[in-house]
């Protein structure tokens, strides 16, 4: 199934993504959470991939897994720096033979060397040359990524809006926004898509806060911001995990309500592999 048949629709989405474990407890643990998360009928599962490939064995071994053996629709991450051609077309052929329908074709973070150049060579500068590469076959429903709070490298908000557009003219269907705590971002970023031009389906990226402490790293490395007063009230409990677990679960319940309630289409959790905090949050919500 195409993920746009069901956001064309009008049906809201419920997904979750996750990545390719590293080890075998963490093989364990992910089977654990999918099990759960399954009784929940998502809508769709999202696996990530390292940028430059780092983890494709892994993440192909997944997608083919959850697509072909569980039966969930499946949508794949897939970057393109450092990336050939040649190589696109073989993993796309790839994908085709598994059965995968759906992608996110991003850009990935490009390597550095010790003098802060990118090192290796590429036949996609950005992401909007992957997309309209892929959409020329014509053989998949096509994700790109969106920033609420713009791209780390962008100049400003306006130029990283002008950026997406490209990627939708290129052949995206749907929009999947970078993770976000504050609403108020995400409204004003579709709203300043649609004055755009942009018409395609903008899914929120949700991730719930249960750690306070690696939320604090991720958001450093996105540029997300977390909202005053959420972080004076996650601060002085940084050691504890349950009441920090508590706290953000129900941070997370007001803030999908509110974007279902205001016309989100669908949402998307960063599970980061665990399900706990995604089952509480949408149980209370759907
Ligand atoms: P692009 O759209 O190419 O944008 C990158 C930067 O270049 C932006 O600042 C943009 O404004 C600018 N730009 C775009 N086009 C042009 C142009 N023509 N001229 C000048 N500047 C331009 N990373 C992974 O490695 N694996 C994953 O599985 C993964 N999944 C993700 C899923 C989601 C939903 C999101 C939001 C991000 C994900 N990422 C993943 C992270 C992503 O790879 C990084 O954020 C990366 O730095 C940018 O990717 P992009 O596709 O947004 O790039």
């Amino acid at each position: 199934m195409k993920i746009k048949d069901l956001l064309y629709s009008g049906e809201k989405t419920f997904s979750f993504e996750f990545f390719p474990p590293k080890n075998y407890s963490s093989i364990l643990e992910l089977g654990i959470n999918i099990g759960q998360l399954m009784k929940l009928s998502p809508s769709f599962i999202s696996v990530t991939y390292g940028a430059g490939g780092s983890t494709q064995d892994a993440s192909f071994n997944l997608l083919d897994y959850i697509n072909n053996k569980i039966g969930l629709v499946t949508m794949a991450h897939y970057t393109c720096v450092n990336a050939t051609k040649e190589k696109v077309a073989q993993d796309m052929d790839y994908f085709k033979s598994i059965h995968i329908e759906n992608l996110i074709l991003l850009r990935g973070d490009r390597p550095q060397d010790d003098a802060g150049q990118n090192p290796g060579e590429s036949d996609f500068n950005f992401a909007s040359d992957l997309i309209s590469f892929v959409a020329a076959q014509d053989r998949f429903c096509i994700a790109a990524a969106g920033y609420p709070e713009a791209h780390p490298e962008s100049s400003s908000l306006e130029t990283d809006i002008a950026h997406m557009k490209r990627k939708v003219e290129s052949g995206a269907d749907f929009v999947v926004t970078q993770l976000f705590f504050d609403n108020s971002y995400y409204f004003d970023f579709v709203e300043r898509a649609r004055k755009a031009g942009i018409d395609v389906p903008i899914v929120p990226g949700i991730m719930p806060i249960t750690n306070f402490k690696q939320i604090k790293k991720f958001t450093q490395m996105c540029g997300a911001k977390i909202p005053a007063n959420l972080v004076d009230t996650l601060d002085p409990y940084q050691d504890d995990l349950n009441k920090t677990y508590d706290i953000g679960v129900d941070f997370a319940i007001g803030q999908c309500r509110e974007l279902l309630d205001n016309g989100a289409p669908g949402l998307h959790f960063y599970t980061l592999n665990k399900s706990r905090a995604t089952v509480d949050i949408f149980s209370s919500i759907r």
